[in-house]
């Protein structure tokens, strides 16, 4: 038998539709680097919006056709969240941070017919242009020189100004009734090995995923907040935060292109957010900054932290800022919410911790089960380790447009029952408390051991005269592989590798302990800036580094 429900489909324009009407009042700041940020209302975004939508329609952008994004977070961007795919479009973000031959195979890839770019990016897009055969249309937003564009031929895009596109278009769009299952956004994963893989998120996925990430046992956001989001829109979709917080009415400030701690610190002592949203590698910055030149960071009730593993000396650290950090775990392929480390009710700041420092709980959209090395799968016991694997209503089934243009199924990626293999591994515990030990091809085979990476530089990064410090497999002829600790020490820093081998000592088990060590001046990132541990690995086979060997 089936419901008497109404089945009625689950849409962006419906999320676009609400945030500008009942939350119409609800603000995206942009930072300027001004004396004043820019500030749009959710109204005035609704009706941008929708102007935008009928200027990509006149541009010729149909139905299922990729639209690309090369910009910062600011409104514009917010405006293109909603339009593109309300319209029926695909809103396909690109990280302005990658190579130019991957900038270009992607665009190729998805085919964008449009990219909408910010104007201080413009000498980043230019000379990719000719190896652009699919763009008919760009258009350009925001500050930045245009001459970079006055050498493009006839055979190039055509050039738009955001502003005069939009000038005088109706503010309201007939939003067509999709299929809720109909391709909505689309982001490549890194690809550290071989060419990017594209996940297509659906309007459903993305509806789905906006309840979850504002749910209390989420991020909890109302309209009483403002979040900073810092992680860009290009990294899976900000997280799922700007169609989250359109959808509850929770103001957005948008960093645009100050990135950097000290424009961080600032816009948080002047704006005030409640909630913000980040990498571990921004959060260090931001400390060192405001440990150099205090700023107060406390309006900021809670911060989702995320992205890659968050060291628990660096949540200690902004405890006492008076700044709690919330762990979060996910990935392009998990639009990206997989878990959340709340703590259970009722406990106190001191039972409250070992929760705080897992990767957290998984909500019911995902569903997560350990693959054990001969494929068994292993009970949650907080002691089996094996690879995660999950799936759900956005969890990625397949990866866009393989080699004869259907999408595939990598069997590294994907369970023959179409579960995720996610490449982590980790324990889960048996209230569901997910702890990951490492990247399944970052953990460090030692005598047929494992040892963990991730725990070494926890362990290392609380010592207080480090920085960061990143742990890499290395050959051993002895053991197969041996730990290599790579680590930055603070300026005028006095320790050396014996006293930060007895440090580790104190919490490490002696056979784990690394005999390797190289002083580096950063951790090598990746584009969206994360340990980048290919790059240590190999300065370290090219002998770029200068080891040291502690026996
Ligand atoms: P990406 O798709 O580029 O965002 O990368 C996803 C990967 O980042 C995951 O598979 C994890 O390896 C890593 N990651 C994300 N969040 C965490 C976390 N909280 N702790 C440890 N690793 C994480």
């Amino acid at each position: 038998m089936l419901s008497t429900m109404q089945d009625v489909p689950l849409l962006i324009s419906r999320i676009l539709t609400h945030g500008s009407t009942i939350h119409g009042k609800s603000q995206v700041t942009t930072w300027t680097g001004e004396a004043e940020p820019q500030r749009r209302s959710f109204a005035e975004i609704g009706a941008r919006a929708a102007q935008l939508a009928h200027a990509l329609r006149e541009l010729g952008v149909e139905d299922g056709q990729a639209a690309g994004t090369l910009m910062w977070n600011n409104a514009e961007h917010v405006e293109a969240y909603l339009a593109i795919p309300s319209m029926g479009a695909v809103l396909h973000t690109l990280n302005l941070r990658l190579p130019a031959e991957q900038l270009i195979w992607i665009v190729n890839h998805a085919a964008d017919r449009v990219v909408i770019v910010n104007g201080s990016l413009l000498p980043l897009l230019a000379p990719l242009l000719p190896h652009l055969p699919t763009l008919e249309h760009l258009v350009v937003s925001g500050p930045g020189d245009r001459s970079v564009l006055d050498d493009i031929d006839g055979a190039g895009p055509q050039v738009h100004e955001y502003e005069e596109l939009l000038a005088g278009r109706p503010t309201a769009y007939d939003w067509p009734q999709l299929d809720e299952r109909q391709a909505a956004a689309m982001c490549y994963t890194s690809g550290t090995t071989g060419d990017p893989k594209g996940v297509v998120y659906s309007h459903r996925s993305i509806y789905l995923h906006s309840m979850q990430v504002n749910m209390a046992e989420s991020m909890g956001l109302t309209d009483q907040d403002t979040t900073l989001v810092v992680v860009p829109q290009f990294h899976v979709n900000a997280w799922g935060l700007p169609h989250a917080t359109f959808m509850a009415g929770v103001s957005m400030l948008m960093p645009d292109r100050f990135l950097q701690p000290a424009p961080l610190a600032d816009m948080i002592e002047r704006e005030k957010p409640t909630h913000a949203a980040a990498v571990p590698t921004i959060w260090q910055g931001l400390l060192a900054e405001v440990t150099a030149r205090p700023r107060d960071l406390t309006s900021m009730r809670r911060v989702t932290i995320g992205g890659a593993a968050c060291p628990p000396s660096l949540m200690e650290a902004y405890d006492k800022l008076g700044v709690r950090l919330c762990h979060a775990w996910g990935m392009t392929e998990t639009s990206p919410l997989g878990t959340m480390s709340n703590p259970p009710a009722g406990l106190s700041a001191e039972e409250e911790w070992p929760y705080r420092i897992t990767q957290g709980r998984f909500p019911a959209g995902v569903e997560a089960r350990l693959a054990g090395p001969g494929g068994a799968f292993l009970p949650w016991d907080g002691e089996s380790a094996g690879e995660l694997e999950v799936r759900g209503p956005w969890i990625a089934g397949a990866y866009f447009g393989g080699a004869g243009g259907d999408d595939f199924r990598p069997a590294d990626k994907f369970s023959p029952d179409g579960w995720l293999r996610t490449g982590d591994v980790g324990v889960i515990s048996p209230d569901g408390y997910l702890t990951l030990t490492d990247r399944a091809k970052d953990v460090i085979k030692s005598g047929g051991e494992w040892i963990s990476s991730q725990e070494l530089e926890n362990a290392l990064m609380a010592h207080p005269e480090v920085v960061e410090a990143a742990v890499v497999a290395v050959p051993d002829d002895k053991w197969g592989e041996r730990p290599l600790a790579t680590v930055v020490l603070k300026p005028g820093a006095t320790a050396d590798y014996a006293a930060l081998k007895s440090f580790l000592a104190e919490k490490i088990a002696k056979w784990q302990l690394p005999e390797r060590w190289a002083l580096i001046e950063s951790v090598p990132k990746t584009s969206v800036g994360k340990f980048d541990k290919k790059v240590i690995r190999r300065q370290y086979a090219d002998g770029e580094l200068e080891v040291t060997e502690l026996r």
